[in-house]
């Protein structure tokens, strides 16, 4: 019997390595427990039917010394990330059917690694929603509280996490997708600088803001699968070379916007934990200071003007044409209304046509433009504060995980959830969201999450200050 639930990237790798399980053995335990879970928990769409397979050449690897950390280490991949010959849906009806035809670069690297993918997970339909109440096909419990969502948009890789079907996983963030489901499901989860990972095969949602970036269970681990899939590429322009960044010898202070933490919005028990988190950072020598984002308040509106603009743009090559679902009309125009309108869900609909109207004529000045231009000083603003701390810290969320339902029928309710993410993607600047304990609601356990940000290019000091945190060295 494997203890998969103490299990991290090390020790599995690890053990593997010297004998005590196989690949096989350790993929078998994930199956079994997928098969026990996932049924109530929605976290796979699908489960792949060659798991074994892959596990075997991975011990091959291991037979021949040429396994590396992540050989066959099982993964949960999120459904809008290609993976050749597999079907690659977003969760949407419109690409049901599609297979994707190329490996994303991410994927490439880790089919080096060998890697074990486990199956695809559920997600909000493209991306958009903090719930994965918007994918077509049922939302994902979480699996501390089946009456709650485990976040979104990446719920489903969360999930697959926290309920042990998988011991790592995939996510992409464009206004917290991966932070926000990470801290509703008690994980590490990293949103890498702009430009660090490679975008070529993950289904674009708002290119300015996009990342692609890991789930795990420590931050040594997310490490691990941020190290292997980073770097540029030659299929995506946007990938620059890394900063190399020397941790500075002082490094010990912490920057909070006391300023933006102060609202009725946020819950009681997240401000509890933030407060003994800082604490607890006081104790292991940090300085606590404050900083000032005088226009933070403008994050939010600015990536809801900017996000579906460039959704609306994005997501116009699926004409029923080009890529899955098909619908018959008159013409051809009328082909493109049907496809769009039977293969497109509520929110996908929503974000185009608010998309689509802060792009026209008339408006674009006024809603586009601006917004452009409050993202520029919404960066200044960071850059100036990032000029004496190392890090900024937040909650993650909030609150904690709500229930399902509860948000659904209100967008901008739901759209307030993303309140403290936006702004690392708007940015460009990575962070992250680690664990930082528990809330207790009726009886259940609900994990809370810190959010820390650094400048642009500096993962490790977020690796860093993450693992002196939670004790990982
Ligand atoms: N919840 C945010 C939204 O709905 C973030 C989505 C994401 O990061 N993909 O847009």
């Amino acid at each position: 019997m494997i203890d998969i639930k103490t299990l991290t990237i090390k020790s599995a790798h690890e053990d593997m390595k010297s004998g005590k399980y196989s690949a096989v053995d350790l993929a078998k335990s994930y199956l079994e427990e997928i098969n026990k879970k996932n049924k109530e928990i929605n976290a796979y769409l699908e489960v792949f039917s060659d798991v074994i397979e892959q596990a075997k050449q991975a011990d091959e690897r291991f037979k021949a010394g040429t396994a590396t950390l992540l050989t066959g280490i099982p993964f949960a991949i999120k459904d809008n990330i290609l993976i050749k010959g597999r079907i690659a849906s977003s969760a949407s009806k419109i690409l049901e059917n599609y297979h994707a035809s190329y490996d994303a670069t991410v994927i490439e690297k880790l089919k080096k690694e060998g890697v074990v993918f486990l199956g695809r997970t559920n997600m909000d339909e493209f991306a958009m929603g903090g719930s994965t109440e918007n994918s077509a096909y049922g939302v994902t419990k979480n699996p501390y509280d089946i009456e709650r969502v485990a976040g979104g948009s990446s719920g489903g890789s969360a999930a697959s996490i926290a309920m042990d079907g998988a011991l790592a996983g995939l996510g992409s963030d464009t206004g917290g997708s991966i932070r926000q489901p990470a801290s509703f499901c008690g994980l590490v989860g990293l949103k890498p600088s702009y430009g660090h990972i490679s975008r070529y095969g993950v289904m674009a949602m708002g290119s300015s803001l996009d990342q692609i970036g890991p789930f795990a269970k420590t931050v040594t681990d997310a490490e691990i699968i941020f190290n292997s899939i980073k770097g540029t590429d030659i299929k995506d322009s946007t990938t620059i070379k890394e900063d190399t960044y020397v941790l500075k010898t002082n490094k010990k202070k912490i920057g909070i916007p006391r300023h933006f933490l102060n609202g009725d919005g946020i819950n009681k028990d997240i401000m509890k934990n933030f407060e003994e988190s800082l604490e607890k950072f006081r104790k292991l020598g940090y300085e606590i200071v404050d900083v000032e984002l005088p226009n933070i308040a403008y994050s939010l509106p600015v990536y809801y003007v900017i996000m579906p603009a460039e959704v609306s743009s994005n997501l116009s090559r699926f004409d029923g044409v080009r890529f899955g679902l098909h619908k018959d009309g008159k013409d051809g125009i009328e082909d493109y209304f049907e496809s769009r309108g039977a293969g497109f869900g509520k929110e996908v609909r929503r974000r185009v046509l608010l998309g689509t109207y802060v792009l026209s004529s008339g408006y674009y000045d006024a809603y586009y433009n601006r917004a452009n231009a409050l993202r520029k000083v919404i960066t200044d603003d960071f850059l100036h504060a990032f000029e004496k701390v190392d890090i900024i810290l937040t909650p993650t969320t909030p609150a904690p995980a709500f229930k399902i339902g509860e948000k659904i029928s209100d967008p901008v309710a739901m759209y307030l959830e993303d309140i403290f993410t936006v702004t690392a993607n708007l940015t460009g600047m990575p962070a992250i969201s680690i664990p930082s304990g528990y809330s207790e609601v009726s009886g259940k356990k609900l994990p809370l999450g810190l959010q820390m940000t650094a400048t642009h290019g500096n993962e490790n000091i977020l690796f860093d200050i993450g693992k002196e945190f939670l004790g990982e060295k």
